[in-house]
C-alpha cells in the first residue's frame, strides 16, 4: 500500500495501485491528476476502457438517459435499455459472425460470469471437475480463484475448491511436447481422477498470466478434445473480448464456437459494470432463480454498451485499426527486445507485453514510465512482463509518444 492517503484520518486501507498520485478526471487516452498533469494511459482499466475514458459519444447517450429519468432498477425486469442492447448485440455481434447464443446477465462483473459458466457446465453435464490452465486468471471469487493458476492471487484463501485441475497452457512446454499429449493421457487414465471433467475454461490470450498467447490451431485442438470427451468449452473473454486482440471475440481466428463465453470489462463501453454469459441455446438449462443477483443487468451500462456496439462494431474499422496498431506496437517491442538479452516481445492485437528474465525489471520500467507520465501495469506470475494495453481508440500520435516513453524507460532501467 502506498501512503498517498496517509493524511486522511481514516483506518480504512485504500489498497491503491503504486502510482503515487490522485487522479481527478480522464478523457480519451489520458488521465489527469488533481494538479491537471496528463498521464497517457497504456493500461485502459485492464481492458475495461477499450473505447477510451469518458468517450463523448457514449457520454451523450448516458446523459440523455439520466436526464429523462431512464434509470429503473427492478433486478432483472425487462426494460427498453435492455431490449435495445440485446437487439443490437444480436444484429452487430452475433449475426454477422454466424454465432447463436442465449445471453445471461450473471451479475455485475467478470467473476460473476465465470461463476455462472462453471455452475452451468456442472449442471448440464452432471459432472463436477473443471480443467483450467497454468497461469490462468479468472477472477477473485472462490470458484473463479479455483481455476486461477497463480497461487499468489489466492491471497492466502487456501487451496482451491476440489475438482479443479490445471493443465499446461499452449506456451508451457515451448513446443517440446505434442499438444494435449499429457492432457489426453490423463483423460484416458481412469486412475487419474480426471476422466470425466464437466468443462475446460480457457483464455485465448492470458492477460494477467503474462500476455501468453495461444495459437489458433491449439484452440481448435482443445475444442476437438472437448467434443471428443464430452467436456464443455468455456472461453473467458472478459479481458480479451470486445476487440482487444482485433476481432470482437478473441477466439474468432480459431473458427470455433465455444459452448459458453464470458464477457465483461469493455462490454459496458464506458467503464460501467456489466457482464454477460453467452450460452449455446441447447445448453440453456437454468431454471428461474437458479443464478440470480441484485445488480444483474445494469441499465445505464446497457445504454452505453448499445451505443458502443453501434459506433464501433457496425463495420470492421476498429478491428482493422487495432490489428494495424498492434503490429506497430509489436514491431517496436521486438526492436527493444532485440537490444536486451532475454527480453521477449509478446501478445497480439493491442494486448502486448515485454517480458524480462530478471523479475524486477518490468516493475522498474513501469515506475520509470510513470515518472515520464505514461501508465503501464505489469503481469505474469512474478510480475515479470510489462503489459501494454492502450485504449483501442488511441491515436497514432499518442501511440508513438507512448512507445517512445517505453523505449526511454527500458533504456533508463537497463542502461
Ligand atoms: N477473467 C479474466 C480473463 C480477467 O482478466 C478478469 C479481470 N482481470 C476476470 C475474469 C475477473 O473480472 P472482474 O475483475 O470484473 O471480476
Amino acid at each position: 500500500m502506498n501512503d498517498i492517503f496517509a493524511t486522511l484520518e481514516s483506518e480504512v486501507r485504500s489498497y491503491s495501485r503504486t502510482w503515487p498520485t490522485v487522479f481527478d478526471r480522464a478523457r480519451g487516452s489520458y488521465l489527469y491528476d488533481e494538479d491537471g498533469t496528463p498521464y497517457l494511459d497504456f493500461f485502459a482499466g485492464a481492458g475495461a476502457l477499450n473505447y477510451g475514458h469518458n468517450n463523448p459519444v457514449l457520454k451523450k447517450k448516458l446523459l440523455e438517459y439520466l436526464e429523462r429519468d431512464g434509470v429503473t432498477h427492478g433486478l432483472d425486469q425487462s426494460t427498453v435499455a435492455k431490449r435495445q442492447f440485446l437487439e443490437t448485440f444480436q444484429e452487430t455481434v452475433l449475426k454477422p459472425r454466424g454465432l447463436n447464443y442465449k445471453i445471461q446477465f450473471p451479475g455485475p462483473t467478470g467473476t460473476n460470469s465465470v461463476e455462472s459458466a462453471l455452475k452451468l457446465a456442472r449442471k448440464i453435464t452432471g459432472r463436477e471437475s473443471i480443467i483450467s490452465f497454468t497461469n490462468a486468471f479468472h477472477g477473485m471469487t472462490l470458484g473463479s480463484l479455483s481455476v486461477t493458476g497463480n497461487s499468489m492471487k489466492r491471497g492466502g484463501a487456501g487451496i482451491p475448491l476440489v475438482h479443479a485441475t490445471p493443465m499446461p497452457y499452449d506456451d508451457y512446454f515451448d513446443g517440446q511436447v505434442p499438444d494435449f499429449l499429457y492432457f489426453e493421457k490423463m483423460l484416458e487414465d481412469s486412475g487419474s481422477g480426471l476422466n470425466e471433467p464437466a468443462a475446460v475454461i480457457v483464455e485465448t490470450l492470458q492477460g494477467e498470466g503474462g500476455i501468453n498467447s495461444s495459437r489458433p490451431e491449439w484452440l481448435r485442438g482443445l475444442y476437438e478434445l472437448c467434443q471428443k470427451h464430452g467436456m464443455l468449452m468455456i472461453v473467458d473473454d472478459v479481458q480479451m473480448g470486445c476487440g482487444r486482440t482485433g476481432p470482437f471475440f478473441s477466439f474468432e481466428e480459431a473458427g470455433i464456437q465455444p459452448d459458453i463465453v464470458c464477457l465483461s470489462k469493455s462490454i459496458g463501453g464506458y467503464g460501467l459494470p456489466l457482464a454477460l454469459t453467452l450460452i449455446k441455446p441447447e445448453h440453456d438449462v437454468w431454471e428461474p432463480g437458479e443464478h440470480n443477483g441484485t445488480f444483474r443487468g445494469n441499465n445505464p451500462a446497457f445504454v452505453t454498451a448499445t451505443e458502443a456496439l453501434r459506433q464501433y462494431w457496425s463495420d470492421d474499422t476498429l478491428e482493422k485499426s487495432t490489428i494495424a496498431k498492434g503490429e506497430r506496437v509489436g514491431a517496436v517491442l521486438e526492436e527493444i527486445a532485440s537490444q536486451h538479452k532475454g527480453a521477449v516481445a509478446k501478445g497480439r492485437g493491442l494486448a502486448r507485453g515485454l517480458g524480462f528474465e530478471d523479475t524486477d525489471v518490468a516493475g522498474k520500467v513501469s515506475k520509470a514510465a510513470f515518472d515520464r507520465k505514461l501508465l503501464m501495469e505489469t503481469s505474469g506470475p512474478s510480475s515479470e512482463v510489462l503489459k501494454i494495453m492502450p485504449p483501442l481508440t488511441v491515436s497514432d500520435d499518442e501511440l508513438e509518444q507512448g512507445l517512445q516513453i517505453v523505449r526511454d524507460s527500458v533504456q533508463a532501467v537497463l542502461a
